[in-house]
Order: C-alpha cells, then structure tokens, then sequence
C-alpha cells in the first residue's frame, strides 16, 4: 500500500486564487487593498527565505505588502516602536513579526504590541484566547492551513482519535484546539510523554509538528492513518537521504543533484507504506500556510470595512 499524497500545493494554488479575485473585487469597489508587513530582525537565513516568499505572495494575490528589516542588534524598544506606528497605519491591516527573534528581544512584549485587529499570525494572547472560546479572531497559518488540507481530502474527523506530536504556541496547541473543534478526540504528546508509539498508533489522524527529521516511523502509525507532516528539515548526509527517500528515485535525484533537500518530521519511504494518506515535506503543509497568512490578511481587511 503507498500513501495517498495529501497535495498542500494544490490547495494553497486553489486558496491563492480566490483571495486574488475576492482582493481584486474589494478594490474595484473601496479603492484600497489589504497590506501586509513582514518585520524581521537580523539576518537568519530560513527567515529571510520565509520573508521574501511572503511579501511576494502578498504581493501576487494584489495587496500592499512591506518589509521591514532591523539589525540583529537592534532593542525591544526599536522593535516595539516599529510595530506602533504600523498598528497606527490605514494602510497596513496585517502586522507579522518573523520568529525567531534574536535572544536579546523580548518575544512576548512584542507579540503583545501587535493589535490584536492587525495580528495575522493569531499569537497574541487575545487571538489565543479567542481560539480557546471558538470566537472570532485570528488563527494561526500554519494549523489553519493544516485544517484545509484535512477537508480538502475529507478525512473525517468528528469523532476520530486525533493525535499532536508536539506543543508548541505556534502549532501544536492551536492544532489541537482546531481539531477539538472539529469534534475529534484529541491528545497532544511532547518529549516527556511516555510510549509515544503506543499513543501515536492509535490515531487516525495523526500530526508532527516536533522538529526532527524523520522522526515518525511506520512503528509509529496505524495503518490506514492519515498524517499530517509539519516539520521542515535539512538532509545532512546523503545516508540519510538513502534512508529517507528509499524506493523514492525523484527525491534521491533531487539530493545527489542539489546536495541537500528537505524532510519533515515524518519518515517518507517507511510512513507511506503505512499510511493511508500523508503530506509531503516540500509540497503540503508550508505552501499552506503562506495562503493562510494572506487569507488573515484578507480578514483584517475585511473587518475594517464592515
Ligand atoms: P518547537 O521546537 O517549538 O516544538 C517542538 C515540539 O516537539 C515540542 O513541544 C517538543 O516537546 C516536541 N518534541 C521534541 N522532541 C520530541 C520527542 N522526542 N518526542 C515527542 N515530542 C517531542 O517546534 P515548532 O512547533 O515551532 O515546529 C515544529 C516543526 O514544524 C519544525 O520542524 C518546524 O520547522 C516546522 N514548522 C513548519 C511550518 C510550516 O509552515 N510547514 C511552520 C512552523 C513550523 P517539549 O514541549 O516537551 O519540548
């Protein structure tokens, strides 16, 4: 048996798209356009990948779309007055300020500088909140995007055992909570749970969101299961990407050409034989939550002119 590949790339095309036509529709009637700013302090080099992907989406799907850059030493007052006058701004309906920060910024006041109106990432406490009480507010890309790919492929989760490996603020929490809305019984595991494999086997839906490579085997999935692959990872060695993309020749192909490529936190070669359905790492969850990100953007928008 091989896996049904859950086609995060596909889905987010789709999402694109109506969010361009619905931005394109607003214009033509208000005259203005949702924007969106990216903050990223220093020079990380995942981030400013992350950075440039979002401004140019942005950008695509017709918004206003800013970046801005502080140096890597700059002061949790320089970042906190940054995010004022963006909250002050008409123009700017989304505020996202790219994690991780340098040590030396206070993560949590600048999160909480965000208005809660402007937070598209759905980190402020407000936005958390609102998520625990199923309010309206912001949720965050990364499980939203998640959540699409599962109706997308109506994998049926009213009443399903769902299991989180991983509990993160940005993931593994709003995961868990958004499947709990979904009405699947859920139970989220972290690296102090105990016998992870015998809680992991028994999940029809099961999501890693840990930040391993290849840290979820087929002894870790019931058969059948649909899993949902989070995390993203460097191949370091080309015996990993021999064990990784086993029986798989394009991704093989893909490392001895580029000399690197990416995994998740899933196993590929051995989960598939498993699984009923599984994302890949690249082309399902990240495409993903780009869209979402522009989606809250949208909805930020939106909000202002009701
Ligand atoms: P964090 O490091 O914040 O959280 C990792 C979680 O995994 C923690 O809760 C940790 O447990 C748990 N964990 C670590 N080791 C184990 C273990 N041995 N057994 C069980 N649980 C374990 O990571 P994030 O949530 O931010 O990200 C997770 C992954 O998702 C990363 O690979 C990241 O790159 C990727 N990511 C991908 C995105 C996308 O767009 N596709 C967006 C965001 C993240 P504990 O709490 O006990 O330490």
């Amino acid at each position: 048996m091989s896996a049904q590949l859950l086609d995060g790339k596909a889905v987010a095309d789709k999402v694109k798209q109506s969010l361009a036509s619905r931005v394109a529709e607003l214009q033509a009637r208000t005259g203005r356009r949702p924007g969106l700013a990216v903050v990223l302090v220093g020079h990380h080099p995942a981030s400013e990948v992350y950075v440039r992907n979002k401004g140019r989406e942005a950008e695509k799907a017709g918004m206003l779309s800013e970046t801005r850059r502080l140096d890597a030493d700059s002061t949790t007052e320089k970042l906190l007055a940054e995010i004022a006058e963006l909250n002050r701004r008409d123009d700017i309906h989304g505020i996202l300020v790219q994690l991780p920060l340098p040590a030396a910024i206070d993560k949590e006041r600048v999160i909480e500088t965000i208005a809660p109106a402007k937070d598209v990432d759905g980190f402020h406490p407000v936005n958390v909140g609102n998520l625990v009480l199923n309010r309206p507010g912001f949720v965050p890309c990364t499980p939203a995007g998640v959540m699409a790919l599962l109706a997308h492929y109506k994998v049926e989760l009213a009443g399903s055992e769902a299991v989180v490996v991983g509990r993160s603020d940005i993931v593994g929490k709003p995961m868990a909570l958004l499947l709990l809305r979904q009405h699947a019984t859920v139970t989220i595991c972290h690296s102090r749970s105990r016998d992870l494999e015998t809680i992991t086997r028994r999940a029809d839906v099961l999501i890693a969101a840990i930040g391993r490579p290849a840290f979820i085997t087929d002894e870790h999935v019931k058969p059948g299961a649909a899993v949902v692959d989070v995390g993203i990872n460097p191949v370091a060695t080309a015996g990993e990407a021999l064990d990784y993309f086993a029986g798989m020749p394009e991704r093989l192909a893909e490392f001895e050409r580029k000399g690197s490529a990416l995994v998740g936190d899933v196993h590929p070669s051995r989960v598939r034989a498993v699984a009923g359905f599984l994302s890949p790492v690249p082309g399902g969850v990240g495409p993903l939550t780009i869209a979402f990100l522009l989606r809250n953007a949208l909805t930020a928008f939106e909000r202002t002119l009701a």
